[in-house]
């Protein structure tokens, strides 16, 4: 699994950084979080296509997240897409994007499965089990779990070799799903497996908090970090993290990794005022 960042930047793009997009990638096969303005002139240099974009997922309804939605779906029909693309969004996506294709002559040669993200019903295709999360911003806004559904089982070695069960069968009943007999006691497989892989997308919010029980069987957590603490301390942060609210969230879950983005376009690489690297020093300070 990859993650490729389509865009990093909040509210508006810079030359170094286009608007929020966010590719999960299996092979050919790819899920994309966010669409902002240009986010397919973004896949132009990437390998990816639109005939194997297998769903898209919006988390919210501000234009930094979703405008690139129309330019992207006329584009995936003139490249000759057939089969119907699932779109998990807010409610009023749907009527955007009616209105969108109707009053500008777009017929579409797919169909488009929307369902509403405000049900907060999960979604599952071949590969994954997506369970949606609300967040707090100025508008709904939602984080995705992306949990696999048939992940390859994988013995957790260090475990058992800690724990000093003997290699041969009993590794064998383990991987299987059985749960032995040994030296006594009963061994539980699911001690002994690897879990199935969580990533946990979110949109924009201001308190990390509400992911606390969806990030405790995640591998890694996306989340914006839109300001350093002494940047919003002077603008207002509105609806959005610092990275040190969202490092000191990360330690105190013990989260096993934190990946930052969305980040104010004043952000820039040195010699600017502000730069990239102050966000990432202060999320190490906490996290
Ligand atoms: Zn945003």
């Amino acid at each position: 699994m990859e993650l490729l960042f389509l865009g990093t930047s909040a509210g508006t793009p810079t030359r170094q950084r286009n608007l929020s997009a966010l590719a999960l990638q299996e092979g050919r096969d790819w899920w994309l979080v966010d669409c902002g303005e240009a986010t397919q002139h973004q896949l132009l240099r990437t390998p990816l296509s639109l005939q194997h974009l297998q769903a898209l997922f919006i988390t919210h309804v501000h234009g930094d997240h979703c405008y690139g939605l129309p330019g992207l779906l006329a584009s995936a029909g003139m490249q000759g897409r057939q089969h119907p693309l699932p779109i998990i969004a807010p409610e009023p996506i749907r009527h955007w994007l009616q209105a969108s294709l109707a009053l500008t002559g777009l017929q579409l040669p797919f169909e488009l499965h929307f369902q509403a993200v405000e049900a907060l019903a999960p979604w599952q295709d071949l590969y994954w089990q997506v369970q949606p999360v609300a967040l707090s911003h100025r508008v709904p806004s939602f984080a995705y779990s992306f949990t696999e559904r048939f992940p390859n089982v994988r013995l957790d070695l260090a475990r058992l070799q800690r724990d000093g069960i003997p290699r041969g069968p009993l590794w064998g009943q383990l991987y299987r799903g059985l749960d032995p007999e040994y030296a006594g006691r009963r061994l539980h497989s699911l001690d002994y497996r690897h879990p199935a892989r969580r990533i946990v997308v979110a949109g924009d919010n201001d308190q990390p908090g509400l992911l606390a029980d969806i990030c405790q069987q995640a591998r890694v957590l996306v989340h914006e970090a839109t300001y350093t603490e002494a940047v919003a301390a002077r603008t207002g942060s509105r609806g959005h993290s610092t990275a040190a609210t969202v490092a000191r969230f990360a330690e105190a879950i013990r989260l096993p990794a934190l990946l930052l983005t969305h980040f104010s376009p004043r952000y820039r690489h040195p010699p600017a005022r502000y730069c990239l690297e102050d966000l990432r020093l202060e999320a190490i300070r906490h996290y």
